[in-house]
């Protein structure tokens, strides 16, 4: 897991916003959200129908936003973000 920047989580935030994503936890409507970079291993789930290389490698960079209250955990991609190329 890589920490972000206290820039990074608020372009997090900010494009989290700017998609109408409500950045509160979904399911208990806490503020109070940890928000960290992690690599998810896409090639397991890939049926060959999507393509998850991305850089030419099967390593999606993932942002994830947990929940400190109830754990509740989303990922998004830090691709589609654009905290990553
Ligand atoms: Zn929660």
């Amino acid at each position: 897991m890589q920490e972000l920047t206290k820039d990074q989580k608020q372009e997090v935030v900010n494009w989290m916003q700017s998609k109408g994503i409500n950045p509160v936890c979904p399911t208990c409507n806490s503020s109070n959200l940890g928000i960290a970079m992690v690599a998810n291993l896409g090639a397991g789930a890939n049926n060959g129908t999507v393509n998850t290389e991305i850089n030419g490698e099967n390593l999606v960079p993932v942002v994830q936003v947990a929940c400190m209250e109830c754990g509740k955990i989303r990922h998004f991609s830090a691709v589609v973000m654009g905290l990553v190329n």
